[in-house]
């Protein structure tokens, strides 16, 4: 679903993203951990086109990521272009970035209805659905305000599902949340897992990461130390910075 080879990525002179190879297949759940700063949102923000790598090839669904090929050269991409490719991935940031002035249904439907452009009625009771997938499907007509940071959250993520995405990427999707509120969202995100949806999740729940993830990335100064099942990485690392970091974090 995933695919990075040599992904490089630069703010202003200084290289964030070093050349970041990996693979991620279809129906997995990836979580990329690692100190803040070693990129792994940038990383999740290439995927998602929301920035454009400077070298390297990042593929999403077969697609490649900001450019076109042609006889071997690459051209970058018209921004119309990249905003239709960016409905391949659905995304949950860590601040849930819901619009406070309309009801939790109403921020449902928007895009499929705004962007899309699919009717309302049809959207509306997959809306429904969702809502219900996510134990709320009685607040459709609360406003962001009137619910709890968890359930913000969930609403985030039912909203992204809402565009069918092939793979959903989460930015510390619990680390703004009061801890009480954690667990019901990391649930929300089990289920999701357990449904096969593709999932990369940069988080620092390591319990998480060892419980749900197929593959856990280690990065550090835009690299990849170390990537494999938890049960090597979180348990029986090989590198000494992943040694260090787990201390560290444990
Ligand atoms: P954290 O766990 O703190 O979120 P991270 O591993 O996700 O860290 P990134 O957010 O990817 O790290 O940031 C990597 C580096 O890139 C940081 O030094 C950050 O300041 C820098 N950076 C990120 N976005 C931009 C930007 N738009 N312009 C300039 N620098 C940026």
């Amino acid at each position: 679903m995933v695919e990075a080879q040599g992904v490089r990525k630069n703010f202003a002179a200084i290289e964030i993203l070093k050349g970041i190879d990996l693979t991620i297949e279809q129906g997995t759940v990836t979580c990329l951990i690692g100190p803040s700063g070693s990129g792994k949102t940038t990383f999740l923000r290439c995927i998602n086109h929301l920035e454009k790598i400077d070298a390297g090839r990042l593929y999403v669904d077969q697609q490649l990521v900001g450019y076109t090929e042609r006889n071997g050269r690459l051209y970058e991409k018209k921004e119309s272009q990249t905003a239709k490719s960016r409905l391949t991935a659905g995304m949950v940031f860590q601040r849930f970035n819901l619009f406070p002035h309309m009801t939790v249904m109403e921020n449902v439907i928007e895009a499929p209805v705004h962007v899309l452009g699919r009717p309302k009625k049809e959207v509306i009771a997959e809306a429904q659905v969702l809502l219900d997938r996510v134990g709320l499907g009685d607040r459709g007509h609360s406003y962001p305000q009137d619910l709890s940071g968890g359930q913000q959250q969930r609403i985030a993520i039912a909203r992204a599902l809402a565009m069918k995405p092939k793979l959903m990427l989460f930015d510390e999707p619990t680390s703004a949340l009061d801890p009480e509120n954690v667990g019901e969202v990391l649930e929300v995100m089990k289920d999701l897992a357990a449904e096969g949806m593709t999932m990369v999740v940069v988080t620092h729940e390591l319990a998480f990461a060892k419980q749900v993830a197929d593959q856990v990335v280690f990065m550090d100064m835009g690299v990849v130390v170390e990537s494999g099942p938890p049960s090597e990485v979180l348990v029986a690392p090989k590198h000494e910075r992943t040694k260090a970091f787990l201390s560290k974090v444990l």
